[in-house]
């Protein structure tokens, strides 16, 4: 989990890229997949994998999600084994039955013209050189398992076949891999749905269930809250909704704001995000009355929605912790009819999304139009970082959490306070010496 969760913050919060993303990927495998002896790496490896293919074989989302960090996480191991072991793998999967060694007639054959395909894109005629060796270093496919390289214009292709060469393998290798794993998707999660009902229904069912919506970075608890000091009341959170909250988090409080009312989804997004933010439990339940006192008034309120208050807080049920919703949890939320929950930068048409953006009167209008690029690109934690970077005028780390993006900005914003503050006295002294 802590593997392919680094690897979707790589791509979706850093937007790193090709050997960069592949070197970052590995230093994850080193760090979480690696154990005292090869046998038990292999071992730690296997079991994750399956574990973690079970937790995300239930929705359609999630199987989606898996796959694409799965392959990327396949992509970047094929790349680091040696070209032995790589050829090893070709010849012993049955997937790659049609891949076959080039022939030293045929490679006499085309060999000027792979140079003049590998020339074409790398312009230096000493790595054209140094790839074409001879026949070895080629495999001769059909055309179509390699559409990529095709596409790019990456490979000679002659009377239907492509010639890949050792170093673009990992193109050949990831259409079997991506749906041989997409097929055992569909397959593991009809078989989830019986087990479901079988004798396992209240023991490993919950636990693997949740484990998928397990966050595995700072949860951002009350106990975060704490630590860091700071008691917000009721009467901040306008000035700190216009601030510092993410935009998931502004929309909301303007929603509650007109209809006076957040349907359960809502108010829990919001709720826990304010409980993070060190909202205590009286100021939440003075926030939430004060907000919802035109629909619910007086008993109404305590009725419907105190309770529930107090459950976020710990105080009734369970007495769990409970903590506010990442970045993956919030986007993978998607709002039915009346309702606001979710991430605006997914679920918001372009229109609405301009609206809600202008709102916000960003010092930098450039950052709006890159935000929305990147948002409709599907890059939502990277469109929000544009607009964190607007609102603050300084590079943002990457967004994962709306509570992290609150901590950085009030680092921020306290931070510029403090140093006006200073500024002043010292002023001040200055001026009466
Ligand atoms: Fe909220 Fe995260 Fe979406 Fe930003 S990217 S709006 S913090 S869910």
């Amino acid at each position: 989990m802590q593997v392919l969760r680094g690897i979707n913050d790589l791509k979706t919060v850093q937007n790193l890229k090709g050997d960069e993303l592949d070197r970052e990927i590995m230093q994850l495998v080193n760090l979480y997949l690696t154990a005292d002896t090869k046998e038990s790496s292999i071992r730690k490896d296997n079991a994750s994998h399956w574990v973690v293919r079970l937790a995300h074989c239930m929705t359609e989302e999630k199987r989606r999600w898996f796959l694409t960090m799965e392959c990327e996480l396949f992509r970047a191991r094929f790349k680091e084994l040696p070209s032995i072991e790589q050829k090893e793998f070709i010849m012993d999967n049955d997937e790659f039955s049609s891949v076959e060694a080039t022939s030293a007639r045929d490679f006499d054959d085309v060999q000027a013209d792979l140079k003049a395909t590998i020339l074409s894109y790398t312009n230096s005629m000493a790595q054209a050189n140094s790839s074409v060796t001879g026949p070895d270093a080629f495999y001769r496919v059909r055309f179509e398992e390699v559409a990529d390289l095709v596409a790019m214009r990456r490979v000679f292709v002659k009377d239907g076949f492509a010639y890949v060469s050792k170093e673009q393998l990992g193109s050949l290798v990831m259409a079997p891999f991506r749906s041989h794993l997409s097929k055992q998707l569909a397959v593991l999660s009809r078989k989830w749905v019986s087990f479901c009902d079988g004798p396992e229904k209240d023991r490993l069912v919950p636990l693997v269930q949740g484990l998928a919506d397990r966050d595995l970075g700072p949860d951002y608890g009350s106990g975060a809250a704490a630590k860091s000091g700071e008691q917000v009341s009721a009467a901040m959170l306008p000035t700190l909704a216009k601030e510092s909250f993410p935009l998931c988090m502004s929309v909301m409080m303007d929603a509650l704001k007109r209809t006076h009312h957040l349907k359960h989804q809502g108010r829990q997004q919001l709720g826990l995000f304010l409980k993070g933010i060190g909202l205590p439990l009286e100021e939440a339940m003075r926030f939430w009355r004060t907000e919802m006192a035109a629909v619910a008034p007086g008993d109404a309120f305590d009725k419907q929605y105190a309770y529930n208050i107090r459950h976020n807080y710990g105080k009734e049920g369970k007495r769990a912790d409970y903590t506010p919703h990442s970045c993956i949890k919030v986007i993978s939320g998607i709002p039915g009819p009346g309702q606001v929950h979710g991430c605006p930068f997914r679920v918001l048409s372009e229109e609405d999304l301009r609206t809600s953006l202008g709102k916000l009167s960003l010092a930098d209008p450039m950052r709006i139009e890159q935000a929305v690029t990147k948002a409709k690109e599907g890059h939502y934690q990277l469109a929000c970082g544009k607009v964190w970077e607007g609102q603050h005028g300084c590079a943002c780390d990457g967004i994962n959490h709306p509570n992290q993006y609150y901590e950085q900005s009030r680092k921020v914003l306290v931070g510029e306070a403090e140093e006006e503050k200073v500024a002043k006295v010292a002023k001040v002294e200055a001026a009466n010496p």
